[in-house]
């Protein structure tokens, strides 16, 4: 049976101008710290990939830091050591949104008690009067409040309202980081705009490599202190050797995702709208989440009632299809949604997820509609009273 791969949002399949960078990567000898023609040659190789990077999101490549993916920048990021030049800044606590990806929901390096969550609304939407009363109330002589919104879910796709976060954050004179690893060539992102201070970015969503992520920061002057000391890479916000690979396949990502953005997103988005309506043509009851809000054109996260997301995952992978229940954890086993709960929705009902790509083909779409259509019939024989088929 032909596989159909559903699951982008856990991890886009390597694209061939990654593949391709990469493998011309991996033969360079040299280290690129060294100072000789080979290490020269291998340090050009991540000076391309950052313009690549830089220009995706619209930013100065100055400002690319690069890290083993967006768990680490995120990682560095939520601290509450910072420099500011030469003098120091202190940050006394952070605002996460409820639900963010556990890289940023976990808090980084803060104490646990000085993590505090900003709840959504049903729509699954930041709550802006919620974090306004908490930037309100936050108390400044002890540091200044640090505030992390994702740009869009991975999970249910929906985009978050970021420019309006970072207006009520600027307003309150904090520091706002966006994860933007789901949002990253799925829609416009503007370092300039979004008035963001810090955006985090990961490889392996946008069609590079796993293990390579960074984060951008909107100038040079205000930094994380390093996570990894040791060496002066990365200007020595990131001590150890660069993988120059894993960088080069970042970049090549970077640089497709940018270009035809538009048209490619108008694609994907055409055939996750045929998938729902046909779901929805099978299953009237189907409940797709964040369908009334903005969201990523590429994602479709949806719950029957009565139906467990376990079931509905195995169901769909005997079928061929591989998808994803929202709430898989990275253990590989499934919790309840944390993004469905803070909706106010019941978590227990799980959801599964579609998410689709570049690569994605309308044959792979009428297999994921076929294999939907065969499991609720299954679902509707199983349910009938015994001898009402007959
Ligand atoms: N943030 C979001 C929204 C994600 O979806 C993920 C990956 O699932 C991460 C952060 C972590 O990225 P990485 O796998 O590069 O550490």
């Amino acid at each position: 049976m032909k596989r159909v791969y559903l699951d982008w949002n856990a991890t886009a399949p390597l694209l061939p101008e990654a593949r391709d960078a990469m493998l011309d990567a991996l033969s360079l000898p040299g280290n690129a710290s060294s100072v000789h023609i080979e290490g020269r040659k291998a340090r050009a190789v991540i000076d391309k990939a950052r313009d690549k990077v830089a220009a995706l999101v619209n930013a100065s490549a100055a400002h690319v830091t690069f890290y083993s993916g967006a768990t680490e920048a995120a990682n560095a990021l939520l601290t509450p050591n910072f420099k500011m030049g030469k003098s120091r800044l202190t940050i006394s606590r952070l605002y996460v949104s409820a639900i963010e990806h556990p890289a940023v929901r976990e808090g980084g390096r803060f104490a646990p008690a000085a993590v505090e969550e900003i709840p959504v609304t049903h729509d699954g939407v930041v709550n802006l009067d919620a974090l306004a009363e908490l930037l309100d109330i936050h108390d400044k002589s002890e540091g200044l409040p640090m505030v992390a919104v994702q740009a869009a879910n991975n999970e249910t796709g929906i985009v978050q309202p970021i420019s309006d976060v970072a207006e009520l954050v600027k307003s309150h004179g904090g520091i706002f980081v966006v994860d933007a690893v789901q949002a990253a060539g799925r829609i416009p992102l503007d370092m300039n705009e979004i008035g963001a201070d810090f955006l985090i970015l990961s490889a392996h969503k946008i069609g590079g490599p796993k293990g390579a992520g960074a984060f951008v920061s909107r100038g040079e002057v205000m930094m994380p202190d390093a996570l990894l000391r040791g060496g002066g890479q990365e200007k020595g916000h990131r001590a150890g050797t660069e993988n120059i690979a894993a960088i080069a396949g970042f970049g090549a990502a970077a640089e497709f995702q940018r270009a035809d953005m538009a048209e490619r997103v108008a694609a994907i988005g055409a055939r996750r709208d045929r998938l729902e309506a046909a779901f929805r043509a099978a299953a009237p009851e189907i409940l797709i989440h964040g369908d009334s809000v903005s969201r990523l054109a590429n994602t479709s996260f949806f719950s029957l009632p009565g139906f467990k997301s376990e079931t509905g995952q195995i169901a769909f992978d005997l079928e061929g299809v591989a998808l994803s229940s929202g709430s898989a954890c990275s253990s590989g086993k499934v919790g309840e949604s944390h993004v469905l709960k803070a909706m106010g929705q019941d978590a227990s009902l799980g959801g599964l997820r579609i998410s689709i790509g570049v690569s994605t083909t309308d044959e792979e779409i009428d297999t994921a509609i076929a294999a939907f259509e065969k499991i609720v019939a299954r679902r509707k024989q199983a349910a009938a009273p015994s001898g009402a088929a007959a």
